[in-house]
């Protein structure tokens, strides 16, 4: 067999006979695939479909939720619906989910995407991105057709999986008391936050008690100096993330992300959900309600990540070139993970 890799063209000449796959339990967890996405995305969405139902849902049927701001074509929902067996939904999103708020000042905000356009900031002059980072941030998790489900799973456009999955990471997360579990940890451009620190530091010196125990800080500050030290910018990518819809729902979290809309830096600045999220996991749960799935292979252009076990690789489960993995990359941020969960 000669495989070939579309993203890192590496050719692996044998492939030993797949395990059988364990059978998937007949009990499934309250929880769901989510997908963000345009009409515009369906190729890369129907190739992402396709790469999590073969290497996990197939055999475990969790329901597929879409959301857009505008209507989904039929286009789409026909050829989305020939991927799967389980359930799909379409929801359109309301226009307080999606809208510019009232409070931002057009002028202030035309400014900001010439400025950061100018300043070749990634995403930096566009106002869509920052309506879906911000959706993302505090919005997708109160979705009414969301709130039945306790857990999501964030699939996007043009993923792909490189592993068989063969348990259910959202019995796993329940049976472990995981709130937030990813598989890249990765540096955000300073550009797109210059005070998101800043207003995060505020936010918990006025509110100390929402401060986790045993927080995350070794994994976000370098210097051991806690929360009046510097940000690293170290977040999980969030592209993928299996989490605890609760988490989102809290008091806490939306108490931190109603103080930093009212700062404006998703508009002001190019605030980004991962780094958002990352902060509010980082600070706001123990580490132990954080999990790296580091048995996912997972692809979101431009990174995968492979696991690096042996075993992963001689059984067939994998396929995916270790030695590219992100974890070797100089940008990821495994050692401030390590490190912190070493603490
Ligand atoms: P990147 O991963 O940061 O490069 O950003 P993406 O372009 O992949 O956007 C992140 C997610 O939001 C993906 O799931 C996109 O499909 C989705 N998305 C981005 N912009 C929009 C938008 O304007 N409308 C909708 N409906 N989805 C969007
Ligand atoms: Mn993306």
């Amino acid at each position: 067999l000669v495989y070939t890799s579309k993203e890192d063209n590496i050719y692996t000449t044998y492939l030993p006979p797949k395990k059988e796959l364990t059978k998937a339990g007949t009990h499934r967890e309250n929880a769901t695939l989510v997908v963000l996405c345009r009409n515009d995305d369906l190729e890369d969405v129907l190739s992402s479909m396709q790469s999590l139902e073969d290497r996990f849902n197939k055999r475990y049927h969790y329901p597929w939720l879409f959301l857009n701001e505008v209507p989904f074509t039929n286009a789409f929902k026909n050829a989305t619906g020939r991927m799967t067996d389980s359930k799909i939904e379409f929801v359109t999103l309301a226009p307080e989910e999606w809208e510019l708020p009232t409070s931002i000042d057009l002028t202030q905000l035309a400014h900001t995407l010439r400025v950061m356009t100018e300043n070749q900031v990634i995403y930096g002059g566009s106002l869509s991105y920052r309506l879906m980072c911000r959706f993302n941030s505090g919005f997708f998790f109160r979705v009414p057709k969301l709130l039945q489900y306790d857990y999501y799973w964030r699939v996007e456009p043009g993923i792909k999986f490189h592993c068989d999955l063969d348990y259910d990471p959202f019995t796993f997360m329940r049976e472990h008391d995981k709130m937030y579990g990813f598989v890249i940890a990765i540096r955000e451009f300073p550009n797109t936050i210059p005070t998101l620190w800043h207003h995060t530091h505020e936010f918990f010196r006025k509110n100390p008690e929402l401060l986790a125990r045993d927080n995350s800080l070794p994994f976000i500050e370098d210097y051991g100096m806690g929360l009046d030290g510097m940000y690293n910018l170290c977040h999980f990518w969030s592209n993928f993330e299996i989490a605890n819809l609760n988490f989102f729902r809290s008091d806490a979290y939306m108490k931190y992300f109603n103080y930093l809309d009212s700062q404006k830096g998703f508009f002001y600045e190019r605030w980004g959900d991962a780094p958002v999220h990352s902060l509010a996991a980082a600070l706001m749960l123990n580490k132990s309600q954080l999990h790296y799935f580091e048995d996912m292979g997972y692809f979101h252009p431009p990174w995968s990540h492979c696991p690096l076990d042996e075993e992963s690789h001689t059984s067939g489960r994998c396929l995916c070139n270790r030695d590219r993995s992100f974890a070797n990359n100089p940008y990821s941020c495994f050692e401030q993970w390590h490190r912190n969960m070493q603490i």
